[in-house]
């Protein structure tokens, strides 16, 4: 048996994401004794090997080419069958879009317990305990998985990234690719911009920004900061701004390593997309919103006086390194 690792990529590259989760299923695979393989499918740019030293011992690839374009009934077929051909027992995802899409559908195909959003290593002292998220963030649960296989999708964030020494053995599946029912006709990205998913620095405005006439403080902040910006979803409803933008509970996950959040309230509908952010700075008028509870850093002030002030703070030292 062994633990089998989905490591999610983009145009050839292996998502930050995905290092964690391999960290994380190597440790898994340590505590019940067995060893940690990834999956990667679809065409790789990367040097998959060198995924041994996050304690990967074989990478199983499919490299066609129709797989570089997601399906998630596709993927799911194709995980399942790398799961019986490696005998894989536990079976871990990103808890991002990806993930989110296969891990329930793989579930009922494998008749596996699910835990999605696992926040720390499973509990081994009383059968299988994975400690998950409930109520967008507001409490934990700890789930017991009993099934033979089981399945988690990791938080973002949730486990460190640990690198250690070792090459991967990398071998091509055999395995059929079904045919996807989903015809993808083009593909638009938004171009020109730091991609809010991946962005380590994220400034984002909310109602208290007034109107979009108003977005250039923070357009101009995440410039200097070389962010990606976003924003409540009453600023999206209102056209404010685009609606790829909207982050929260209906909206996007994220988890930067920077959130700046202005004239954000802090609800428990927003907070459930950013609350992963390691660190979280609010700006905010009121020094009664609900954000500040969960804000490392805080500022109570006006916006419109406050934000010019960072960013010229920001320009100078960038000015000053180089
Ligand atoms: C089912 C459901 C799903 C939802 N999903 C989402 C979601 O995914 N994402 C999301 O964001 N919301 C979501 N919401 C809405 C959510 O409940 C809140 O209504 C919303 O997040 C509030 O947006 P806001 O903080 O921008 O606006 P407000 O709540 O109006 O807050 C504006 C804030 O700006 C401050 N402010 C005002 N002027 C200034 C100033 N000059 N300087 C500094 N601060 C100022 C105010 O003190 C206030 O705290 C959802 C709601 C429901 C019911």
């Amino acid at each position: 048996m062994s633990v089998l690792i989905f490591l999610d990529q983009s145009e050839g590259h292996i998502k930050k994401n995905s290092l964690e989760a391999a960290s994380y299923g190597a440790k898994v695979a340590e505590m019940l004794n067995t060893t940690a393989e990834g999956i990667v499918l679809g065409t790789i740019k990367d040097e998959l090997a060198g995924l041994g030293k996050y304690g990967l011992k074989k990478i199983h690839t499919v490299k066609n080419e129709v797989l570089n374009n997601f399906d998630d009934a596709v993927f799911t077929y194709i995980m399942a069958e790398a799961a019986k051909n490696i005998d894989a027992k536990v079976i871990i995802f990103s808890n991002n879009f990806n993930g989110r899409a296969i891990a329930p559908r793989l579930s009922v195909r494998l008749k596996a317990g699910l835990v999605s959003g696992a926040l720390a290593l499973p509990d081994l002292s009383n059968g299988f305990v994975v400690k998950k998220n409930v109520f967008s963030g507001k409490a934990f649960a700890n789930v017991s998985i009993k099934s033979d296989i089981k399945i988690i999708s990791l938080n973002a964030n949730a486990y460190k990234i640990t690198e250690g020494e070792g090459t991967a053995e990398t071998v091509e599946l055999n395995v059929d690719i079904p045919q996807a029912k989903v015809k993808v006709k083009e593909v638009n990205k938004v171009l020109g911009e730091v991609p809010l998913s991946e962005a380590e620095i994220v400034v984002s405005g909310g109602r208290g920004l007034k109107g979009p006439e108003n977005w250039q403080i923070v357009t101009d902040l995440a410039k200097a900061l070389g962010a990606a910006t976003s924003c409540s979803r009453p600023v999206s409803d209102s056209d404010w701004r685009p609606h790829h933008e909207h982050v929260g509970q209906t909206g996007l996950t994220i988890s930067p390593n920077l959130y700046i959040a202005i004239g954000i309230s802090g609800a428990i509908q927003h907070l459930a997309g950013v609350n992963r952010s390691k660190t979280i700075v609010v700006i905010n008028k009121d020094p009664e919103a609900p954000f500040f509870k969960a804000a490392d850093y805080g500022i109570v002030g006006d916006a419109f006086e406050v934000v010019p002030k960072i960013t010229e703070a920001i320009k100078k030292l960038n000015g000053a390194q180089h």
